[in-house]
């Protein structure tokens, strides 16, 4: 018999499982569970809308879709249309793969003042993620603070100050390109809690934010160290990139902030300490920093930067879900090699935490898939697919198929204005409704 396996959910680390699982020689039957009726997660809901080199490696994620032992089922909520056990008892592996999809909290006063939203919720909002689809960030400001260095408050930044043409070959949802063109922006502040060294994003990246039609990056002189030797465990790998980062760094330090009309403030040592304003933010309070052995210590300075809206960027968690363990503290799903318990697995962020790239989540999947090969070496025992198509039928669950998704893919892509490459369906009873429901 082959052997079952249960994928939850349907983003790199769900695909990259299937494909080591086919590859690993023994006869299997994969079935990838997601709540929504499109596939393909971080990349479709994640990625910026701009970068959509990086959405390529879907087209290799579809060709895993379509070989005869996977199966993509579709509009399935694990925990609400089955549950964790339920899947247990029909799937010889069940495998989480459900990455980190929540903010983390700020953990300072007036962080739930309106107007103060996670980049889980504001990314998710621009890239057309149901749940977001009313979070209506209010966009009626002239200043925007973004906290965090990494990548992802890099790409909040760009989308937030790229112009239309520049946005014109994304899949941007248009409802979030259309508020954020007619918003009265002008400076967007990103904020660091430690210095250039320390910041964890990338140099494509960066230099992009010397690209830009009408913003330019403005970056203190006296922010920019001479060199990295302040950060003393580096690789030298690392330590290449790091001055690398510097010299871009350097380079901005010599644009003139009013050469365009928008600024991205590139803001080091500066810590947020407190949400300002009333029922809504108006401002951010900052304590100035140093670094000592890598950590920002406050220096008892501190300064104000008003803003109306406040997007925390600074990385992501995993969520609970019932019948798998969590570690509330890591916020993830204890593991070892990605074994959680008897018959369950774990790949992804929700295994190791948010960060890599999208191909970090290869060798989880290639690790899993030995294990689920080796602790099923006589074969699988349990029904699998047949089991949950039965159930969930029973259940009168709409279960969205692969070619329902290729068929909601085809009107997403005739819907768009050339050159974007798709116009998408931001909220699911559309997508039904695409499908003839
Ligand atoms: P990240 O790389 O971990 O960056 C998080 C940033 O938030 C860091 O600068 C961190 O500063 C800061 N931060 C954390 N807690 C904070 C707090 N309480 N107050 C102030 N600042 C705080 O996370 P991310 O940007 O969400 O990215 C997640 C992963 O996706 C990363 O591996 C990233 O490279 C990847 N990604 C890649 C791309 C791309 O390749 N183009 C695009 C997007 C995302 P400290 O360092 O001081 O903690």
């Amino acid at each position: 018999m082959p052997i079952s396996v249960a994928i939850i959910g349907s983003g790199p680390s769900a695909f990259y499982t299937a494909d080591a699982l086919l590859e690993c020689g023994q006869d299997v039957r994969v079935d990838i569970i997601e709540r929504l009726p499109a596939p393909f997660g971080l990349i479709r809901y994640g990625v910026a809308p701009d970068h959509q080199t990086t959405k390529n490696v879907s087209r290799a994620f579809d060709k895993t879709a379509r070989e005869a032992p996977v199966s993509f089922f579709g509009h399935v909520e694990v925990g609400r249309d089955v549950s964790v056990s339920e899947l247990k008892s029909m799937y010889d592996a069940v495998v989480v793969a459900m990455g980190a999809p929540h903010d983390r909290p700020l953990g300072i006063p007036g962080e739930n003042k309106a107007g103060v939203v996670g980049s889980a919720a504001f990314v998710g909002w621009y890239n057309a993620l149901p749940e977001f689809r009313d979070l209506n960030p209010g966009l009626n400001v002239k200043s925007v603070a973004v906290i965090g260095m990494g990548n992802v408050a890099i790409d909040v930044c760009r989308v937030l100050v790229k112009t239309r043409a520049e946005m014109a070959h994304t899949d941007i949802a248009d409802y979030a390109l259309d508020a954020i063109q007619a918003a009265p922006i002008t400076d967007v502040y990103m904020f660091g809690r430690r210095g250039p060294v320390e910041a964890a994003f990338t140099n494509v990246e960066l230099r992009e934010m010397g690209k830009l039609d009408q913003a330019v990056p403005v970056v203190k002189a006296e922010h920019i160290p001479a060199d990295s030797s302040a950060v003393a465990d580096l690789s030298e790998r690392d330590r290449r990139l790091k001055e690398r980062n510097l010299a871009t760094l350097r380079e901005f330090t010599l644009l003139k902030a009013d050469s365009k009309p928008k600024r991205v403030h590139f803001e080091f040592y500066s810590r947020p300490v407190e949400i300002l304003g009333g029922a809504k933010a108006e401002g951010v309070r900052l304590e100035r920093t140093r670094v000592e052995n890598g950590q920002a210590i406050g220096t008892g300075e501190f300064f104000d930067i008003p803003c109306g809206l406040v997007v925390a960027a600074i990385g992501y968690r995993s969520g609970r879900l019932a019948g798998v363990p969590f570690d509330e503290k890591r916020c993830l799903v204890p593991n070892t090699e990605g074994r959680v318990e008897q018959g369950v697995y774990v790949v992804g962020w929700a295994m190791r935490g948010p960060t890599g790239v999208i191909a970090s989540n290869r060798p989880d999947g290639q690790t899993v898939a030995k294990h689920i090969a080796a602790d099923h070496a006589a074969g699988g025992k349990k029904p699998g697919r047949d089991a949950l198509a039965r159930l969930l039928t029973e259940r009168k669950v709409r279960v969205c198929t692969y070619d329902d998704w290729k068929a909601i893919d085809a009107v997403e892509t005739a819907a768009a204005t050339k050159p974007s490459p798709r116009q998408k369906f931001a909220r699911i009873e559309d997508m039904l409704k695409a499908l003839g429901d």
